[in-house]
């Protein structure tokens, strides 16, 4: 009997272990419900936009996060949790990851939002001096809007 609660206590305090650091789990359907909460409040409401959750071997490098467009369908692609420790200087964990892939998602639907822009100064329509200095403008402007339309939703919620 001493045996059998020793090892019925063996096996219940194994399971009430916490582990030391869990990273969040991010399921597809939470990343759909993001991406179609913002793809609305953006108005892209006339395009077929999806998500997948991919390794950091899938995203340019020193990036959590990428987009591309085909005609009406694009693709946005976030970082999976359990990589971000993979990233150089990383500092998020927890709660921090969920809300820099919807900061990832957010930040892509913008530059997707700004498609039609920055496909005008890629065929120089408009004067560039250097390609790159529109695409810094860019990013500036999308990580600036972004930042906007997280906060605005943080202050509602509150
Ligand atoms: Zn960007």
């Amino acid at each position: 009997m001493k045996l059998l609660l020793l090892i019925l206590f063996s096996i219940f305090s194994q399971s009430i272990v916490t582990p030391k650091q869990v990273e969040p789990v991010v399921t597809q359907k939470q990343v759909e419900h993001s991406i179609h909460y913002w793809q609305h409040a953006l108005r892209l409401d006339d395009l077929d936009i999806y998500g997948l959750i991919v390794p950091l071997n899938k995203l340019p490098d020193g990036t959590t996060g990428a987009s591309k467009c085909s005609f009406s369908t694009c693709e946005i692609r976030v970082l999976q949790p359990s990589d971000y420790v993979k990233l150089e200087n990383n500092t998020l964990e927890g709660k921090e990851i969920l809300n820099d892939i919807e900061n990832t998602i957010v930040h892509e639907l913008v530059h997707i939002r700004l498609r039609k822009l920055s496909d005008i100064y890629k065929t120089k329509t408009i004067e560039c001096i250097i390609t790159e200095e529109c695409t810094y403008a860019e990013e500036y402007v999308v990580v600036r809007i972004t930042s906007a339309l997280l906060y605005g939703r943080e202050s509602q919620l509150k």
